[in-house]
């Protein structure tokens, strides 16, 4: 039988359940599961996302016996609430919303009210015994209907509503009675008759089949596409439909909605966290234009709120609603966000997902379900993805810093921001393309800023609670943010703010704290995070799961310490030649540029050699014992030298060299293609005594240290941009022959590896050979990557975008490895080198050694270590855990 397009949810059954979701989005999944633990929740019915598939391959056609099946589900909805849709008497209204397989907070369209027409809007208000409530219920439904459905731009209506206000004197839309109510949906109707040329649908099946239309449509806006390119949502996932029937939290005062959290989702803390108000309808609380109400006494306390909580306004419906989110959480072991309606004091569930997460509070979660038994300790490492957890690396505002607190709002996601004040998207894209630290500054956000708060380094809002858009948004991309800053006087117009005496225009510093709400003025230094606690335990768990040891890309005595604190098990790369601009010896390394023989360049290299071996032992050192990986100097000699006249006549004064000396060098040393031209051990083959001299740094150091501090070190000494053997083997030579007379000299037994980066496609393909010479590779797949596309590292962001944009490429190769191209080579230069010598070590040490997805592939292909820039080490440790996990899972 063929799969069904519809499957059908209420009173205790259900078609579906929770592990349905590629086929009934994550909503339509859960709702059907809710129903099978026998929770109240409104029936309805999900269209599966197969039909938005096919919807869209089909010409925006819907597939054969769809509507057959919708005429099916509707009937069983109809018979639990004893209405039925369209009927004038016992009207059913109906609910309409999108459902993908990965939640997209706010991204796609909602209905709310379908069903309404002149003559069922009598039998509502006969239900409800409330004319005001029907037609107050009737104008939202036009005012959604004809934005999402009919493309009637939104503000006419709200003008209409704002007027009517003014006219009659009063400030709040809840003060318009039902007559106003009841003429303007009238001048609604018209205006949408004069728009669209049609009248407004009356037929209720003709509004279903409009929202359904449209809600697969949604799939395809600007924001939705936008949201599944920042977060990897692939096109061809579809959403889902939901129809059910309504419930009304709109019904007076004895009826509320509002938003939870089964933990707090900044910090984890476990406590029910949430918000709600009286008296209002779904979208109210998302939308953040009223200040939602804690939901009880403890979140009251907690963000010092005045208003009174749903626990002390509702007790019996909040007694409920914790019975309800307990069976939740132990149902689904995990933090759940859920979506509540109270109806005349019962209380209606619209949705329940797992919670959004800041990594603080996923960290602590884990932590805390683990010694709660809900979960085992796998899980507790699985539940935190390694993506996020750079989170929670970032620097803090530094305390002892004079901070100038102007105004205090919600600290709706942790972190701290510093930057210059935007007040739109288009600006904050603008200002960060130019290279800008931006803040986002919005009364409140939407979907449509989303672009603008993907770039900013924080955001901060006047309006709109945790929960609100802002909040969810910020909260999944780890941005600090603050929200409901009601000090905040902004005017877009203006472009500027002013909170209480202080003026700020579009362009002045702001600092954010989204941690404790506070807005600072101007820029506030901050400081690296102390990390312990749940941390540390959760990354011990980590350990225990991984295979792929991580080291890390330092340069610096600072960088090496700053890895090791974040766990950091040997240094992979540590590139020489950003040393050599440090202090007085980019002058010694210039005159070796400038020399003419040999003799010269030695002379030079001479004064070099104290201040290499100086860098050497304090990075030694940092690493107690652990490997130490050196690369010899990599770059073209021309990145070292002035290029304006005006530089070249400074070092000229400097070193004592005539300026036409040295311009002349300039131009015997220009390359057309730099990155393809003399660097690597091409530097070393021509000049030996450069390399001459850093291995003597590399052994003098290692020695000095082993005599004088008892250290047991094993220097691994690397060649880069090896193409051919013969390279490595003369290197390899000239190398050991220096290791050899330090040795000697020092008197001293020490083990010594020589290695080289596999970073040109020759390397790769030969790498049986390479390995001959080799004691160990290590994939430069900055370069490799650059090498196998033909693409430049340096150039290639000029076109690279818009590469992605047309889904030419799925994703920047120098950010996730291309894993069917450069990987394939990688692979098979593993294979390859370990042929012919079984136990050769490999890593990896290109940018991709930070990225979680690489890191899966470097798991796979058996590398025996990964190495990244130092505040990555964690979210490789945990990747490296991840990728073990996953595969025995799939084994
Ligand atoms: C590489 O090419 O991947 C690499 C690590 O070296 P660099 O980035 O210094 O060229
Ligand atoms: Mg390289």
């Amino acid at each position: 039988m063929p799969r069904p397009w519809v499957y059908f949810f209420g009173n205790g059954k259900a078609d579906g359940k929770s592990d349905m979701k590629n086929l009934l989005g994550g909503k339509g999944a859960n709702l059907a599961e809710m129903n099978l633990l026998g929770l109240p929740v409104p029936p309805g019915f999900t269209i599966t996302t197969e039909v938005c598939t096919a919807f869209y391959q089909n010409d925006k056609k819907y597939p054969e016996g769809l509507e057959e099946e919708v005429k099916q589900a509707l009937a069983q909805v109809e018979a639990i609430m004893g209405a039925k849709f369209g009927d004038a008497k016992q009207p059913l209204l109906l609910s309409v919303r999108s459902g993908a397989r990965a939640s997209m907070p706010g991204m796609m369209d909602t209905i709310l009210n379908l069903g309404l027409n002149d003559e069922t809007v009598k039998g509502i208000i006969a239900r409800s015994g409330d004319e005001r409530f029907g037609y107050d219920s009737y104008r939202r439904f036009i005012q959604m209907y004809s934005d999402v459905v009919l493309d009637v731009d939104r503000e006419f209506f709200e003008h209409q509503i704002e007027e009517r206000k003014e006219h009659k004197k009063v400030r709040l839309d809840t003060e318009l009675s039902a007559q106003d109510w009841k003429e303007l949906v009238a001048v609604f109707k018209r205006h949408v008759l004069q728009m669209t040329g049609k009248p407004f649908p009356e037929d209720p099946k003709d509004q279903l089949w409009g929202a359904v239309g449209a809600v697969f449509s949604s799939w395809m806006n600007k924001r939705a596409i936008e949201y599944r390119r920042i977060n990897g949502i692939p096109e061809e996932w579809g959403t889902a439909v939901n129809v059910q029937a309504m419930v009304f939290g709109n019904m007076g005062n004895d009826c509320a909605t509002g938003v939870a959290f089964t933990r707090d989702p900044s910090t984890g803390e476990k406590r029910f966290f949430g918000e709600f108000l009286v008296n209002a309808q779904g979208e109210d609380v998302v939308a953040g234009i009223r200040t939602p109400q804690p939901i009880n006494v403890v979140g009251k306390k907690h963000d010092n709120s005045a208003l009174p909580s749903l626990e002390e306004v509702m007790p019996a419906c909040y007694r409920d609603l914790v019975d309800i989110y307990q069976k939740l959480e132990k149902h689904y072991r995990d933090m759940q966000d859920i979506e509540f309606t109270i109806e005349k004091g019962k209380v209606w569930m619209l949705q329940t997902r797992t919670g959004k997460r800041t990594a603080q509070a996923a960290v602590k979660i884990a932590a805390d379900m683990l010694a709660e038994g809900l979960i085992d300790r796998k899980t507790a490492v699985l539940r935190v993805n390694p993506s996020q957890l750079d989170q929670l690396l970032h620097p803090a505002l530094d305390p002892k810093a004079k901070q100038l607190v102007i105004a205090k709002g919600l600290p709706a996601s942790p972190g701290a921001a510093t930057g210059k004040v935007v007040f739109s998207a288009e600006e904050a894209q603008h200002q960060s393309e130019k290279g800008e630290k931006v803040i986002l500054v919005r009364l409140e956000t939407s979907p449509e800023d989303i672009h603008g708060m993907h770039v900013a380094e924080g955001i901060l809002t006047a309006r709109g609670g945790m929960t609100s858009h802002a909040a969810v948004v910020a909260r999944g991309m780890g941005k600090c943010c603050v929200t409901g800053c009601g000090d905040l006087a902004i005017s877009y117009k203006e472009r500027r703010m002013s909170v209480g005496e202080h003026v700020i225009q579009q362009g002045d510093w702001l600092t954010l704290n989204g941690s404790t709400g506070e807005v600072i003025l101007g820029k506030v230094p901050t400081i690296e995070p102390e990390l312990s606690g749940d941390f540390g335990a959760f990354m011990s768990w980590v350990d225990e799961f991984r295979k792929l040891k991580v080291r890390t890309n330092a340069d610096t005595p600072h960088d090496a310490k700053v890895a090791r604190r974040f766990g950091a098990e040997g240094i992979g790369l540590c590139r020489t030649e950003h040393m050599f601009f440090e202090g007085e010896r980019i002058d010694a390394v210039r005159e070796m540029i400038l020399a003419d023989d040999r003799k010269g360049r030695e002379k030079a290299l001479a004064k070099i050699l104290p201040m290499q071996k100086g860098d050497f032992k304090g990075i030694f050192r940092e690493m107690k014992d652990l490997p130490v990986t050196i690369r010899l100097l990599d770059p073209p000699l021309h990145e070292f030298l002035p290029h304006t006249d005006e530089e070249i006549q400074q070092v000229s004064e400097k070193i004592g060299l005539p300026f036409e000396r040295i311009k002349k060098k300039l131009e015997a040393l220009h390359e057309f293609n730099p990155m393809l031209g003399h660097r690597g051990c091409r530097l070393g083959i021509s000049y030996p005594e450069i390399y001459e001299m850093q291995v003597r740094a590399i052994m003098e150091a290692a020695c000095e240290l082993a005599k004088d501090e008892g250290f047991k070190i094993i220097p691994e000494i690397m060649i880069p941009l090896v193409g051919h053997v013969n390279e490595l083997a003369y290197m390899r030579r000239v190398t050991a022959e220096t290791c050899e007379r330090v040795l000697k000299e020092k008197g001293v037994q020490l083990t010594y590896l020589i290695g080289t980066m596999i970073e040109l496609p020759r390397a790769a393909l030969t790498a049986d050979q390479v390995a001959r010479e080799a004691d160990f590779f290590s994939f430069g797949t900055n370069d490799l990557t650059q090498t196998t596309f033909g693409l430049s590292r340096d150039d290639a962001g000029k076109f690279l975008p818009a590469y992605l944009e047309k889904k030419i490429l799925p994703e920047d190769p120098f950010v996730t490895l291309d894993v069917e191209g450069v990987g394939t080579l990688v692979k098979y230069a593993v294979e390859l080198g370990r042929k012919t010598k079984p136990d050769l070590k490999v890593g990896i040490c290109g940018e991709h050694g930070g990225d979680p997805r690489s890191v899966e592939f470097c798991h796979r292909i058996h590398l025996d270590y990964v190495s990244c820039s130092p505040y990555r080490v964690p979210v490789a440790r945990l990747a490296a855990a991840h990728a073990a996990l996953k595969e025995k899972e799939t084994k």
